[in-house]
């Protein structure tokens, strides 16, 4: 029997390359998605990928989707923790509603999903975490105080998770892109991302493929020794000591 992976968001941009990428290593794929119709149904037509619409920020919700999964698919193996929003404003303009959304989008969603799969994981004595943090967790970005925070926090959660799963065959890492031509990052006006890309020593954005391949990776068995681990993809952007 196939393994089950969900990606959360998994029906857009790095989101969706995941799935794509995890249908093809051969695992039973649920792809989660919070509204937009269109591109859930794009997902399950061209990819041939199984949707599902759960908010990722409530936990009751979260419980219901994943009750859902599993009768569907059987128990999740993989989970990759992607789906995310900004809210972005100077720090003397965020209002308390742009903070908790983003903290619980971006960072309370990764309890919320990861609660659900955990003690099966344990008991199955296999299971793969990843969770997409963000250069902008890594470094602190001028605008984002609620992004730069539910980010960071996501690595903190890595770390300390890794060492709860260990002695269970579970691994918990994190996979922190840079800018990755995707629409969050098309929201950005042209000016600004001219000279975000003439910051990437590499010359471009990332591509979600290039996320997905990362993602890949720490899904496989041969993955096992990764754990509590930061994975940079950033095109040397920001070099994490
Ligand atoms: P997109 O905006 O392209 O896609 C976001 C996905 O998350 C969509 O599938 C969306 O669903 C889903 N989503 C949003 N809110 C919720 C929710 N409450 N419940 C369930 N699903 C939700 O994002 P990207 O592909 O650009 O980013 C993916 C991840 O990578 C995010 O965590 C982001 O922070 C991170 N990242 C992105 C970078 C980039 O350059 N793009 C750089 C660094 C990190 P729907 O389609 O229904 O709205």
């Amino acid at each position: 029997m196939a393994k089950v992976a969900l990606v959360t968001g998994g029906t857009r941009g790095i989101g969706r390359a995941i799935s794509e990428r995890l249908k093809a290593d051969g695992f039973a794929v649920a792809a989660n998605f919070a509204g937009n119709v269109d591109a859930a149904r794009q997902c399950e037509e061209e990819l041939g990928i199984k949707c599902y619409k759960f908010d990722v920020a409530s936990f009751e919700s979260t419980q219901e989707g994943l009750k859902q999964i599993e009768s569907e698919l059987g128990p999740v193996d993989v989970v990759v923790n992607n789906a995310g929003i900004t809210r972005d404003a100077p720090f003397h303009k965020m209002t308390l509603e742009q903070w908790n959304e983003v903290i619980s989008v971006d960072l309370t969603s990764a309890f919320n999903v990861t609660r659900q799969v955990w003690d099966g994981m344990r008991e199955r004595n296999w299971g793969r975490i990843i969770n997409i943090s963000s250069i902008n967790g890594q470094k602190g970005q001028f605008g984002q105080a609620n992004y730069s925070a539910a980010k960071a926090g996501l690595i903190g959660f890595t770390k300390a998770l890794a060492q709860e799963g260990a002695k269970k065959g579970i691994t918990v890492n994190v996979v922190a892109p840079g800018y990755i031509d995707t629409d969050m990052v098309r929201a950005v006006p042209e000016k600004v991302l001219e000279s975000i890309i003439g910051t990437i020593p590499v010359g471009r954005l990332g591509k979600a493929e290039e996320i997905a391949s990362m993602c890949s990776y720490l899904s496989k068995d041969e993955a096992a020794f990764i754990t509590g681990a930061t994975m940079t993809v950033n095109g040397a952007q920001y070099i994490a000591g």
